[in-house]
Formats: structure tokens, C-alpha cells, sequence
């Protein structure tokens, strides 16, 4: 999944360290962040390759700091130039597309919370904790991380495999939703799989979470088993069609980075898991 970069390891604890020369700038603008590629990976610019500017960090990964460029976007230096984060996912993953990911989803954070929205003063960064404080009434924002569910709904020996209605993104996926308020994660399970496919699901067994950075979410991916009736009622809103796999008929068509193209894998693999999968 596109956060396992190890053996690097991301540092996000909070810090106002200043930044180094060999320190990354994520800069963006309208067009996209500031970047080249170099053998199908991603290049950030570093301090030393821009003009001096406002820099605010974000975190690091490992000993390298990365810093969030601030005010009008920079000139690109020779050999960069500004592209869609949307197009750059296709990259080979590795800590400086997750660190890409991670940065882009503070940008959106730091750019929408810039003003209070309760009486419209100027926010400012928080001294000591990732937050947008607001001098003037007091309000104190911390960073949007919307929590959602992946669910691989099977009978043991099949799964369902969706496609999402009007989306970008036109690959085989599993059921996904978003929690809300006022409900537990496993009831989100039962309702977005209702909802989307018409089923009943028991014996929920939590898999593994993947911050899905380019959306603002924390996904928690969990297997369920088919209570009931198998006849998929589709949410023709939401999905182009969703339909039961044997699992020696599953496609190979879909995200290699997701955690639901990893839950896909290991159903392929191994079937359902029964209790939790050991992450260590
Ligand atoms: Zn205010």
C-alpha cells in the first residue's frame, strides 16, 4: 500500500524546526505541485534548488524535513515543472509519493482554514500542535480526516467486486463508504453494504487502515460474510455494476497501492481471514 515505505520511516509529530538545504518543498498551484520524475519516481525540489520563500513544515521522512511552500507558487527551476497530483499517482510508490500525498492533503487543509469560520478573522498556524488558531474569537481547527470503510463481502468461497459510477477511477473495487456521525465503524460496515449492494453481512473481521491521503481519509478495510440472501440489489447511483468472483476468476484490474486492491490480493490468496490479520 502507497504508506509502506518501509525501511523508511514518516515522521509526523508536530515541529517547527527550520528548514535545511537538502530539505523537500512541496509547492503548488493551480496546475499541480512542483516536481520532475526521474525513472518513473517522483523528485521534489529541494530548499537549496528555490528562491527563499515561506516554508512551513509539515514532517519529515527519515531525516529529511518537508516543507510546505506558502504564498504565490515559485518559478519552476530547470528540469521541473508544476503536474497534476492525479496523474503523478501512477508512479512507482515510494516514500516520496506517500510524503507527496500526506503534504497535499495538509495544503487542502492548511488552504480551506486560512479564515475562522465561525467570525471570519485570519486563522494562524498553531505554535505547538498541527491546528489553524483563530486570534480573534478563540476557535481552534485541527487537520479533516474523514474515517470510511472497505468491505469484502464473501461467502467463503466468492467476492463481491464493484465498479464506481462516474468516477475517475474505473477499476474493480470492493464496497466503500464513509462513516457518520453518531455511528460505529461496523455499522457503517452493515449500512454501505446494504446500501450499495442489497446484502446482509455478518462475522465482520477488521483486516487493516490505510490513510488514503489524496482524499482526506482514514479507510478501515474489513472482510463480511454473506448473511442471507446472495442476490445483489444494485445502487445504481453510486456503482456500474457489482457481481459475485469465484476467487479463480477474479481480474487483475485494480489499484496496486489501495488497500482494497490488497484485500482483493489476498482473498485471491488465501480466502477470507477468520480473525484479524497480523500486520507486524
Ligand atoms: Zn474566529
Amino acid at each position: 500500500m502507497i504508506q509502506d515505505i518501509a525501511p523508511h520511516i514518516y515522521h509526523n509529530q508536530f515541529s517547527t524546526a527550520a528548514p535545511q538545504r537538502q530539505d523537500a518543498v512541496l509547492a503548488f498551484s493551480d496546475d499541480g505541485v512542483l516536481c520532475r520524475t526521474a525513472e518513473g519516481r517522483l523528485v521534489l525540489p529541494a530548499v537549496e534548488q528555490l528562491p527563499p520563500g515561506r516554508l512551513w513544515r509539515l514532517f519529515s521522512v527519515d531525516q529529511r524535513g518537508f516543507y510546505l511552500w506558502e504564498g504565490s507558487p515559485p518559478a519552476a527551476p530547470e528540469s521541473f515543472s508544476y503536474r497534476p497530483t492525479g496523474k503523478l499517482r501512477e508512479l512507482t510508490p515510494d516514500e516520496q509519493l506517500f510524503a507527496l500525498g500526506a503534504g497535499e492533503s495538509l495544503w487542502r487543509w492548511y488552504s480551506a482554514n486560512r479564515f475562522c469560520g465561525r467570525c471570519g478573522g485570519e486563522m494562524r498556524h498553531g505554535a505547538t500542535e498541527r491546528s489553524q488558531v483563530c486570534p480573534r474569537c478563540g476557535l481552534t481547527v485541527y487537520p479533516k480526516i474523514c474515517p470510511g470503510v472497505i468491505v469484502a463481502v464473501h461467502d467463503g468461497a466468492r467476492l463481491v467486486l464493484t465498479r464506481y459510477r462516474g468516477r475517475p477511477f474505473t477499476r474493480y473495487a470492493l464496497v466503500a463508504g464513509f462513516n457518520e456521525i453518531g455511528e460505529s465503524i461496523e455499522d457503517t460496515v452493515r449500512r454501505e453494504v446494504m446500501e450499495e449492494v442489497g446484502l446482509a453481512v455478518d462475522e465482520l473481521v477488521f483486516y487493516k487502515s490505510q490513510p488514503w491521503v489524496f482524499t482526506d481519509t482514514l479507510l478501515f478495510g474489513f472482510f463480511a460474510r454473506l448473511r442471507g440472501s446472495d442476490k445483489i440489489t444494485l445502487q445504481e447511483d453510486e456503482l456500474s455494476e457489482a457481481a459475485w468472483y469465484a476467487r479463480a476468476d477474479i481480474p487483475h484490474d485494480h489499484s496496486a497501492i489501495s488497500l482494497t486492491g490488497e484485500m482483493i490480493e489476498y482473498f485471491r490468496a488465501h480466502g477470507a481471514p477468520t480473525e484479524k490479520v497480523n500486520i507486524l
